[in-house]
């Protein structure tokens, strides 16, 4: 459901633009909001979710999707952990189509489904694990299947998967407020052989209110 946010820009107490293509690992206040914002549209933002007071506790896509019975998340869905607290819910959402089960791109997925010679371009799980590293707190096993901000991966009749066109256009955003402290994983897809990307990654903004 598209929901607008009442936030003001020049409210937030924080700002920062995700260059294409490039990792992203910081952290929300319990209570603070979180908007991602797509700066220039179709852009794929890849994103998990720990609890920063215990990073074993992450988002579970597993609990949130069956709680929900809804496969696609929008305003008023609930991000679940593994342990069965929320973590986040969304608040606003201009997309109204965010993506649960097509996880990030990986040096391996790339062979698989394009060719031999795709594996070693930039991929999100490669930008997950370098942000990992830097921080220390997350580690390989930590990353799960993750949550395609502005991305539209349409479950078939037959139950099948498509990468589409992106639905998302310039200055769509969705808003998320924290229900613990947060430590969010970005990767700002890099991915240039299928259109979740328009074909051209493009930066991603985060903005957060207290
Ligand atoms: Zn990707």
């Amino acid at each position: 459901m598209s929901v607008v946010s009442e936030k003001q820009v020049s409210h937030a107490a924080f700002r920062h633009v995700i260059p294409a293509g490039e990792p992203y690992l910081f952290e929300v206040k319990k209570g603070q909001t979180l908007r991602l914002l797509d700066l220039e549209g179709n852009q794929a933002v890849d994103t998990l979710f720990y609890n920063a007071d215990n990073p074993r506790e992450r988002y579970d896509p597993q609990r949130t999707l069956r709680r929900q019975n809804n496969a696609y998340l929008t305003t008023g869905s609930v991000l679940w952990s593994n342990m069965g607290n929320p973590l986040l819910t969304l608040v606003a959402d201009t997309c109204s189509r965010h993506d649960t089960l097509g996880g990030a791109c990986a040096q391996e997925s790339n062979t698989v489904r394009y060719a031999l010679d795709k594996r070693h371009m930039h991929s999100c799980r490669d930008n997950f694990l370098c942000a990992c590293l830097h921080d220390g707190r997350l580690q390989k096993r930590d990353i799960g299947a993750n949550i395609n901000f502005f991305m539209n991966v349409p479950v078939t009749a037959q139950g099948g998967l498509t990468f589409e066109e992106g639905i998302s256009a310039p200055g769509k955003y969705v808003e998320l407020r924290a229900e613990c402290n947060v430590i969010v994983l970005i990767s700002n897809c890099p991915q240039l052989n299928n259109p979740c990307n328009g074909w051209n990654p493009t930066p991603a903004e985060v903005l957060i209110w207290n």
